[in-house]
């Protein structure tokens, strides 16, 4: 940025520190993250805001599944789009380690893998699953020993799979990608005045600044829709899909990355785990039982997973566990029927993009879609020069973390 950058302006608000850009980034979850690494290494000078806690959105909240296809492919689903996710799983690897588009060899791999397993009448549906061309290869079925300990158990009687989709920490995601990024990223409390290029935010220590982009980037997951309202738009509209998920903890035999296959299109359940502030193992639940749970109460969501766990591994004693539940959104484009969106998204009016990933694991996939757009339409790229100083934002806590969540 040069000097010349930073000015007093009176465009919007005339005590406000001027700043130019070539690329506004609202919203520091993982896909304002990723894309503001990606434009950053190509040169483009990019601001990116944020009202809360990097991450503090869906993405803290995320199982941290790098899908590659396996419920498009279970579901019969799969289109020339969709088969965007197959290449993810590879794609973060690379990243992983430290060779790919974005640096992520700092992020930690909770698991490898994941893990499927079926309950003895779904075994003729998973079978056929199992041969369908696109899996052959990412999905193999693991021997009795070779299972994790809970599926050796005499009493388990259903198969277990192994799937190419790697585990990940979300926060430690986050941290990655902003860590190198963290003097473009202004921790804002609020967007006071929108017009065409321009606008004014108020920074956390009270600061207001005119800012000036070539292009703006809403990536701001829920809050999109706001900052629509705010410019007076109308398009694209956002649908929301609730979660009621749920975290039990207190003497659970091993850390699990699995889902179950159930009845429906979706898993059963989906377990995946992480550590509280104590080291003890939390189990994440999400799958079918978040998603069905969205209108019982915290007390009969969890009465709901104990009974769900129990069936399913009924050689385990729940009664003990400690149980909480997490209400989160998914935000999305609007589908018909409110149906769950296959692809990432992006739409572009003028010189404004919105975009949902729809997934983390689509990050990269979304970063891509919007850097094709800038080049097509040769925005500037005024190189990396220094931002001034401003307040950062700093990076969330996951919700097993936060010790009051498990009080309520
Ligand atoms: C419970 C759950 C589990 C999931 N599990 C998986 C999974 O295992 N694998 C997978 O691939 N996907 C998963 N997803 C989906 C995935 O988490 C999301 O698609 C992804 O995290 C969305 O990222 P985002 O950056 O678009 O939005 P968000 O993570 O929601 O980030 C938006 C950011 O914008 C900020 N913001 C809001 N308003 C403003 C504003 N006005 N100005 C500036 N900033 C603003 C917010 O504070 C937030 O930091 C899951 C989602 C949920 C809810």
């Amino acid at each position: 940025m040069n000097a010349s950058d930073l000015t007093s302006s009176s465009s919007i608000n005339n005590k406000a520190k001027q700043l130019n850009v070539d690329v506004v980034i609202f919203g520091g979850g993982v896909a304002g993250l990723w894309l503001l690494a990606r434009l950053r290494q190509l040169g483009y000078q990019t601001l990116l805001l944020e009202t809360q806690s990097l991450g503090a959105g869906q993405t803290r909240y995320s199982q941290g599944i790098i899908h590659g296809g396996a419920k498009y492919a279970l579901i019969g689903k799969l289109t020339a789009s969709t088969e965007s996710i197959f290449a993810m799983p590879q794609i973060w690897r690379d990243c992983l380690e430290g060779k790919g588009e974005v640096d992520l060899s700092s992020a930690t791999v909770l698991s490898s893998h994941q893990y499927m397993w079926s309950t003895p009448g779904l075994l003729s549906r998973i079978s056929g699953f199992f041969a369908s061309r696109v899996m052959r290869g990412r999905m193999l079925a693991v021997k009795k020993n070779d299972r994790p300990v809970i599926f050796q158990n005499k009493k388990f009687k259903g198969k277990v799979y192994q799937l190419d989709e790697p585990v990940l920490d979300s926060a430690s995601v986050i941290n990655a990608l902003a860590t190198p990024n963290i003097n473009n990223i202004m921790h804002i409390n609020a967007v006071t005045e929108f017009s065409e290029k321009q606008f004014s935010v108020e920074a956390v220590n009270g600061e207001i600044w005119n800012i000036t982009a070539e292009k703006i980037i809403l990536s701001a997951g829920e809050g999109n829709s706001a900052l629509l309202k705010q410019m007076g738009r109308t398009v694209p509209e956002m649908q929301l899909r609730p979660l009621q998920m749920v975290m039990v903890r207190g003497g659970l035999p091993e850390k699990l990355y699995a889902h179950c296959l159930g009845a429906s299109v979706n898993p059963r359940i989906t377990i995946t785990s992480n550590e509280d502030k104590q080291g003890n193992i939390v189990w994440y639940l999400g799958g079918q039982l978040a998603e069905e749970g969205i209108d019982r109460t915290a007390e009969e969501q969890i009465s709901k997973a104990k009974k769900e766990l129990q069936s399913l591994m009924p050689w385990l004693n729940f009664s003990a566990m400690q149980w909480a539940t997490l209400n989160i959104n998914r935000a999305e484009p609007k589908q018909k029927e409110g149906k769950r969106p296959d692809t990432s998204f992006l739409y572009e009016d003028n010189n404004v993009i919105t975009t949902w990933p729809t997934k983390l694991a689509l990050a990269p996939n979304l970063a891509a879609d919007v850097l094709k757009q800038l080049k097509k339409q040769n925005v500037k790229k005024s190189g990396a020069n220094e931002m001034p100083d401003f307040s950062h934002a700093k990076i969330s806590d996951l919700p097993w973390q936060e010790e009051e969540k498990w009080q309520r």
